[in-house]
C-alpha cells in the first residue's frame, strides 16, 4: 500500500513511518520540518521507500497533490507541545484546525481512509479516571491558552466525524495518551526528555506544581503499532479509539524513578506552575486511559512499561550527548 503521513517527520510520525514500512507500505511524508526533524527519517529515506515532501498542510494543492497518489491517509501534522501551545496560539489553533479541514477535503475527493491522531488532552481536566472515549470532557476557562490545544483538536474530531456521518469516509480516531520513547526532543517541554536531560547533566529535576498530578506513559513503539492495527481494522471505521498505557504514576515519583535510573544523584526541585509557564497555563490533576476498546478491536496491549520506557529514553540520551 502506498500510505501519506503528514507530520511524518516528527517524533511519533517518523516511528509509524517504520512500523508501516516493516509492515510492506511505502510511505510519503508531508512536513514543513517546524518541530518535525529530518534527521528521524534520514535513515528510512535512504532505503529507498519514503519519500519527504517539505512543505504545510495548510496547503490545499500541495496536500491534494499528495493524498491523490496514495491509498491511505495518516494525519499527524499538528502543534505539539504544552510551552509550544502556550507560545504560540495562532499557529496553534490555525495548524491544528485548518490543516485538518485541508487534508480531509482531499480525502472526501478521492475516497481515501483517513486517520487523525488526537489526544488524551480533549478530555481536560475530568475527575473520573480512567478516560473512555464517550466521557464527557472539562475544559478550563477560554482564558487559559493551554486548552485551545485540546478546543482545536475536538474540533478535528468533530470535523472527521461529520465527515463519516454524512458520506461514509473511511475514517477513524486515535485519542494519544502521552507518548515517549527514543528520538523525542522535548524542545517544548515534554517531561521524560527534560526530566531525563536534567539528571544526565546532574542538574535539578523540576517537578511542576507539587508533583501529585498523574499521568502514564506508552512507549512510542506500542502506539505505532496501534496506528497501523487501527488503519488496517474495518470495524474501527467511524471510531474514536485511546491509545497509550495505564500504568498511572505522580510525577514527583517519576523524578524519583529517572534520577535512580540515571544513577547521578540529581537534586529534585518543586517549581511552581506560574514561574514554569507563566499565566494561560492549568494543569490535570490525572490522566489515565481506559483502553478496553482498542484491546477489543485490534488486541491492543502495551508490551513496554514506565522502566522500558525510561531505560530506552536514558540510553538514547546519553547517545545523544556523547555524540
Ligand atoms: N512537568 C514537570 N516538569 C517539567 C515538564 C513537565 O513537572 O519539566 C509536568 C507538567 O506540569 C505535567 C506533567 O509533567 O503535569 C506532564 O507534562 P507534559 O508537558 O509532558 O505533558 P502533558 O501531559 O501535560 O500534556
Amino acid at each position: 500500500m502506498r500510505i501519506l503521513i503528514t507530520g511524518g517527520a516528527g517524533f511519533v510520525g517518523s516511528h509509524l513511518a517504520s512500523e508501516t514500512m516493516s509492515r510492506g507500505d511505502d510511505v510519503l511524508v508531508l512536513d514543513d520540518l517546524s518541530t518535525g526533524r529530518y534527521e528521524n527519517i534520514e535513515a528510512l529515506e535512504r532505503e529507498g521507500r519514503l519519500r519527504l515532501v517539505v512543505d504545510t498542510v495548510n496547503d490545499p494543492s500541495i496536500v491534494d497533490e499528495c493524498v491523490k497518489q496514495v491509498d491511505a491517509v495518516y494525519h499527524l501534522a499538528s502543534a505539539v507541545g504544552v510551552r509550544l501551545i502556550i507560545e504560540q496560539p495562532v499557529r496553534t489553533i490555525e495548524s491544528i484546525v485548518g490543516g485538518t479541514d485541508v487534508v480531509l477535503r482531499s480525502c472526501a475527493r478521492y475516497r481515501r481512509p483517513f486517520l487523525l491522531t488526537s489526544t488524551s488532552e480533549v478530555y481536560g481536566k475530568g475527575a473520573r479516571v480512567p478516560f473512555a472515549e464517550d466521557d464527557d470532557r472539562v475544559m478550563g476557562a477560554t482564558t487559559k491558552r493551554r486548552w485551545s490545544y485540546a478546543c482545536a483538536k475536538a474540533l478535528d474530531e468533530f470535523l472527521t466525524l461529520a465527515h463519516w456521518y454524512e458520506s461514509r469516509l473511511p475514517v477513524r480516531i486515535a485519542r494519544l495518551f502521552n507518548t515517549v520513547g527514543p528520538g523525542q526532543t522535548g524542545q517544548y517541554g515534554m517531561v521524560i526528555p527534560s526530566f531525563v536531560r536534567q539528571a544526565l547533566r546532574g542538574d535539578p529535576i523540576t517537578v511542576f506544581g507539587d508533583g501529585r498530578q498523574t499521568r502514564c506513559f506508552a512507549h512510542v513503539g506500542d502506539v505505532a503499532r496501534g496506528l497501523a492495527d487501527l488503519m488496517a481494522c474495518p470495524e474501527a471505521k467511524g471510531r474514536i479509539v485511546n491509545l497509550g498505557n495505564d500504568e498511572e504514576i505522580t510525577i514527583l515519583a517519576l523524578a524519583e524513578r529517572i534520577r535512580d535510573l540515571a544513577g547521578t544523584g540529581a537534586e529534585i526541585v518543586l517549581i511552581p506552575y506560574e514561574e514554569a509557564y507563566g499565566e494561560g497555563f492549568d494543569d490535570m490533576r490525572r490522566r489515565v486511559p481506559d483502553l478496553r476498546q482498542a484491546a477489543s478491536l485490534i488486541g491492543y496491549r502495551a508490551t513496554k512499561n514506565l522502566d522500558d520506557v525510561l531505560r530506552d529514553v536514558i540510553a538514547w540520551e546519553r547517545a545523544r550527548m556523547a555524540g
